[in-house]
């Protein structure tokens, strides 16, 4: 545990990160993320999460978009879909 300030942002559009509750995933290997809650972009001219509508909807055709995440315990990184402009907003702590 450390208690370094949660006061990240996000590495595409600098803006604050939210902390947010992860749900349960269930992965094969049980571990999940390993962690309460990830830190997610949900700045909505976030590059990746504006440009996300067209890589969706390019590689998977369907619509949608992508919002940054980070893991503070091991810093791991990566996007999470969302299917809509307020998908996942339930689930922010602050
Ligand atoms: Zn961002």
């Amino acid at each position: 545990m450390s208690d370094a300030p949660v006061m990240e942002v996000c590495s595409h559009c600098e803006q604050p990160l939210k902390k947010w509750r992860s749900p349960p995933f269930n992965y094969s290997d049980g571990l999940g993320f390993g962690s309460d809650f990830l830190l997610v972009c949900f700045n909505d001219d976030c590059p990746i999460y504006v440009n996300g509508w067209n890589t969706m909807f390019d590689r998977y055709g369907r619509i949608g978009s992508m919002r940054f995440w980070r893991n503070p315990r091991d810093n791991d990184s990566g996007v999470l879909p969302v299917a809509h402009k307020d998908a996942m907003r339930g689930d922010i702590e602050e």
